[in-house]
């Protein structure tokens, strides 16, 4: 029996049986479509309701949605969005976030303040690409958190829609949230 079971593992060796079924699989995987991403060359389709950077939103008008309410603030497990509300002097009935920061090293994507917003301010886009050496340009600005929105406006109206809050047949001033009607008229 012994010699039986070294004879075949004798065999085994000269015929080099393990490189043959290494090269199977090998030979096997050849004519199979890639399923590896060359990325950065090649970007993966990301879908609408993905969480990336957020981003502040302006209605189609250019005016900025946020009106400083602090609930994405108040929201926010990560304790990472801070807001600096102000009033506009020639709209008293009105306020807008003067300063707005979001550590982005600290959020989690929770998507929270997306959903506490009352008027869709807010918004995460399909932007992933922000690695850096310097961790302090990290923490985002309401300056650079208008570029996310301005430049990704169109991935941000489709997460909104993606989660049901908002809808692209309605416009987005009227979706949630109603303003009285003096700061309506203000508006127009
Ligand atoms: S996604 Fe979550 S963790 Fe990130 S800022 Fe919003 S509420 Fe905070
Ligand atoms: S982003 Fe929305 S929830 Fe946050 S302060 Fe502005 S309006 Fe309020």
């Amino acid at each position: 029996m012994r010699i039986g079971l070294l004879t075949k593992k004798l065999l085994h060796a000269a015929l080099f049986d393990e490189i043959w079924d290494a090269m199977k699989v090998t030979f096997k995987h050849m004519f199979h479509r890639p399923i590896t991403f060359q990325y950065p060359r090649e970007q993966r389709t990301i879908p609408d309701a993905h969480r990336g950077a957020l981003g502040l939103l302006r209605y189609d008008d250019g005016v900025e949605r946020c009106v400083g309410c602090d609930l994405c603030e108040v929201a926010c497990p990560s304790h990472c969005i801070k807001v600096v509300s102000a009033e506009d002097k020639n709209l008293p009935l009105e306020r807008y976030a003067s300063e707005f920061y979001i550590d982005i090293t600290k959020c989690v994507f929770c998507g929270y303040c997306v959903e506490a917003c009352p008027v869709n301010a807010l918004a995460m886009t399909k932007m992933y690409e922000y690695s850096t050496h310097d961790k302090r340009t990290l923490l985002f600005d309401k300056k650079r958190l208008n570029e996310i929105g301005d430049r990704y406006l169109e991935d941000a109206k489709k997460y909104l829609i993606a989660h049901n809050q908002e809808k692209d047949d309605q416009r987005s001033r009227e979706y949630r949230y109603f303003f009285p009607e003096p700061v309506l008229k203000s508006k127009n």
